[in-house]
């Protein structure tokens, strides 16, 4: 028998956070964001759950032509554009729209043979200072890229830093719509964080937003807001078995570092999970987790293969039951990935990109 974890990714949870997308971005377009293999889940196993959305945004052209094997033949944006001059022909060949941040990337295109003239969209830096053209120097690629043959249609795009927290997008919005004001071309502005909390306001939503990991029902402003809060279901459930219980004594401890110790006696259970499935090895004791759907915690430190969980809640818990890490227990009781995060001091984001290699993963309804 297999060890007995599993991750199951949820369609229907897929498509449902697509719609609260669409439904926080009326009228704008939907890009899945699916770099990162879809954010860990698989951009195979993810497909089912999010083919209605517009069009597939991700960095990797592996990614992309993965997304073209599977049928997709509508809108595919590379967010980082090409990295190369060669790259270019697999966008022309795969009909890829591409991000366009740098003067390289104009000059690649510049001397770029094709008989299919390329959609770009030009990025903006408008505050993140990752990538993009200044605001100063933004007309004069839109120029440059205009006057070229290689290139048809021109979208314009820029990305906030602050869309999840109390600075907020008003600075970075009115630098892009200053600079932008009469340019034609659509207009794509909004990640997760800006299309929940600030695409209500059209010129924030523009044509195309660009939700990433709400779409994996994870919260991007948490923990102000849950994934409940905005409707939002998990995506992805991290589940194991109890291997082994323990019986611990007042005073005596459990794991690498003896780092928690009993202080009555306290029936514990041995998880088959640890930091090489993904699980991260910064969680303290105390991190949430469900055994046969009710809410415990661990106890001790996360060791490579296995973790401890107090079934004080459980009483009928035992070898065999039922261990939810994050996502979706039997019960159907949720245990949110983002708190998992929290008390190791990351996002969402780490722990579904991070699942491992080695943990099977099954799509379920
Ligand atoms: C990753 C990414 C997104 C999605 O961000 P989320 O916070 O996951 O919604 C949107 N736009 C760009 C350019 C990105 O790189």
């Amino acid at each position: 028998m297999p060890r007995p974890i599993l991750a199951t990714i949820h369609t229907s949870s897929l498509s449902h956070n697509l719609l609260r997308a669409r439904q926080a971005a009326p009228d704008a377009k939907v890009w899945a964001v699916v770099k990162a293999n879809a954010y860990g889940h698989g951009i195979e196993r993810a497909y089912e759950g999010l083919r209605g959305a517009d069009g597939f945004a991700l960095i990797d052209l592996d990614e992309a032509e993965r997304v073209r094997r599977l049928g997709w033949r509508g809108p595919v944006l590379l967010l980082e554009g090409v990295f190369e001059p060669r790259d270019l022909e697999l966008c022309s060949r795969l009909g890829l729209w591409h991000t366009v941040h740098c003067d390289e990337q104009i000059d690649m295109l510049a001397t770029h043979k094709t008989h299919q003239p390329h959609r770009v969209f030009l990025k903006m830096n408008s505050g993140m200072n990752r990538l993009g053209f200044t605001p100063q120097r933004y007309r004069a690629a839109w120029t440059r890229l205009n006057a070229l043959p290689q290139v048809d249609e021109i979208s314009l795009m820029t990305h906030f830093s602050d869309a999840d927290g109390p600075r907020g997008i008003a600075q970075q919005l009115a630098a892009f719509q200053a600079a932008t004001q009469d340019l034609p071309g659509e207009r794509t502005l909004s990640n997760s964080a800006a299309t929940l909390r600030h695409a209500a306001d059209p010129a924030v939503r523009a044509d195309w937003v660009r939700p990433g990991i709400a779409v994996y029902g994870s919260a991007p402003d948490f923990p102000e807001h849950s994934a409940a809060h905005w409707g939002l279901q998990p995506a992805m459930t991290l589940a194991s078995k109890i291997i082994a219980v323990q019986h611990l004594l007042a005073g005596t401890s459990v794991g690498y570092g003896s780092n928690f110790t009993a202080e009555a006696p306290l029936r514990i259970g041995t998880v088959a999970c640890g930091y090489a499935d993904g699980y991260p090895r910064l969680c303290p004791t105390g991190t949430p987790v469900l055994v046969d759907g009710v809410r415990t915690r661990t106890v001790g430190r996360v060791s490579m293969d296995m973790i401890a969980v107090d079934l004080t809640p459980v009483p009928e818990a035992g070898f065999g039951s039922e261990v939810t890490l994050w996502g979706r227990a039997a019960n159907g009781t949720v245990l949110p990935i983002d708190e998992v995060a929290a008390t190791a001091g990351t996002v969402g984001y780490e722990l579904m990109c991070a699942l491992a290699p080695r943990v099977p993963v099954v799509v379920a309804e």
